[in-house]
């Protein structure tokens, strides 16, 4: 069996090398190549001798990924991939061109056991975690787009498929991974963490010290609406998970986001925005509302246009800051997960 070297600090890569004989410092040497350079196979780590290439080559890997599928929004401002890792399984990464920079939002599981009924992703449930390879590896790959368009990256999103608080540590390292001057050396200050509210993990994190954005898919103003959208509610219900969006808030002094999808004749109703400004009167918060992307097969339909103006004025007339997601790749804004789970029903269908 051979090691997994990608998705490992430099400390941990010479732990692993010396003991074949290699000197100490080609470890930082390895970590710039893989992370740096991007670099999928080691005979291409140019200043690191042949010899030593071919007996990493015999000992170690560094993790894949293929495009299974992609699509580009018209106006190039989102890009969206279908990544496929060695045993197959696949996940979505997607580029969005801002205007303040390039930010990428990453999966985190293959699918997602959370249930949301909104959400495409855990229409097929979870497969399995993501190493921190894995996820570090949909960076990379948009990265190598990036560099060949003389672009760099600005900000993360861990805001893909699967609940990144589910799959703690290995979420931590590639956080920690992605902030090493070997690696992206990206601030903790671009980087955001989106869950549905796991509480205890919310707490270990707060505790980590990262400077890092917590976002909170909160999406209704009440535990009788978030228990039918969201059964991981009916575990952490809403007092539960603004006490310890609160913890994390003071603890680290960064704002709390709310996210907080708007659904047709579900949660957007004017009652229902004044109930979520009672809620989030006084709190370190921001809500972003998000139109929802339909999901036919979930019945979930978008508000029309006026509701959410309405909506968002209600929230900021009682002093609650909040806006409106803007829109991007409107012609490719199909919901998060529903890229891959068209791929799995094509697949099904031609097997
Ligand atoms: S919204 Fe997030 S936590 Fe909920 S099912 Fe989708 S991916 Fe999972």
């Amino acid at each position: 069996m051979k090691t997994e070297l990608f998705g490992l600090f430099t400390h941990e890569i010479a732990a692993a090398i010396i003991p074949c004989g290699l000197e100490q410092y080609r470890a930082k040497q390895i970590g710039e190549w893989l992370y740096r350079h991007g670099v999928e196979n080691f005979i291409d780590m140019k200043n690191i001798p042949l010899t030593q290439r071919i007996l990493l080559d015999s000992q170690f890997t560094i993790i894949k990924s293929k495009v299974r599928c992609a699509q580009h929004a018209a106006d190039k401002s989102t890009d969206k991939y279908l990544l496929e890792y060695q045993d197959g399984a696949a996940v979505e990464t997607v580029l969005m061109r801002h205007k303040y920079g390039n930010s990428i939002c990453v999966s985190t599981q293959v699918g997602c056991a959370m249930g949301c009924r909104f959400c495409a992703s855990s229409l097929l449930g979870k497969s399995r975690d993501l190493s921190t390879g894995e996820i570090l590896r949909q960076v990379l790959f948009i990265q190598q787009i990036l560099k060949q368009e003389g672009s760099k990256l600005h900000s993360l999103v861990i805001m893909g498929t699967g609940e990144p608080l589910e799959n703690y540590d290995n979420v931590l390292r590639f956080m920690r991974l992605c902030h090493e001057p070997y690696c992206l050396n990206l601030s903790y200050r671009h980087m955001t963490l989106s869950t549905s509210g796991l509480v205890p993990q919310i707490d270990a994190l707060a505790d980590e010290g990262l400077p890092i954005t917590l976002s909170i898919s909160l999406h209704a103003p009440n535990n009788s609406v978030r228990s039918e959208l969201m059964p991981i509610n009916k575990k952490y219900p809403i007092e539960l998970l603004l006490s310890a969006a609160d913890r994390y808030a003071a603890k680290t002094g960064r704002r709390v986001t709310y996210e907080y999808i708007l659904l047709q004749g579900i949660n957007s109703l004017p009652e229902q925005a004044r109930e979520l400004a009672v809620l989030l009167r006084g709190r370190l918060a921001n809500v972003n509302l998000i139109p929802a992307n339909p999901v036919p097969e979930r019945g979930i339909l978008r508000p029309n246009s006026s509701s959410v103006r309405e909506f968002l004025t209600i929230l900021q007339q009682r002093g609650i800051t909040a806006t409106v997601r803007k829109e991007m790749g409107s012609d490719i804004q199909a919901a998060c997960g529903q890229l891959r789970y068209q791929s799995f029903k094509g697949i099904s269908k031609s097997e």
